[in-house]
């Protein structure tokens, strides 16, 4: 996942993804890539579209 530098690290992506393959660390998004099934639904649920698939 591609995080772009708008995020503001809220956290809404880490408590929609299904696997909870996201965790925050204060100002990095951490994803577990090898798990993810790539369903998108943190690229959707992001309010400021700060996701993008890789
Ligand atoms: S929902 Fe968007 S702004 Fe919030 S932490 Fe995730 S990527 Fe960043
Ligand atoms: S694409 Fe789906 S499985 Fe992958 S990190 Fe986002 S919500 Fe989780």
């Amino acid at each position: 996942m591609i995080v772009k530098e708008w995020c503001m690290y809220c956290g809404e992506c880490a408590g929609v993804c299904p696997r909870n393959l996201i965790e925050v660390k204060e100002t990095v998004l951490v994803f577990d890539d090898e798990q993810c099934k790539e369903c998108e639904i943190c690229v959707k649920c992001c309010p400021i579209d700060a996701l993008e698939k890789n």
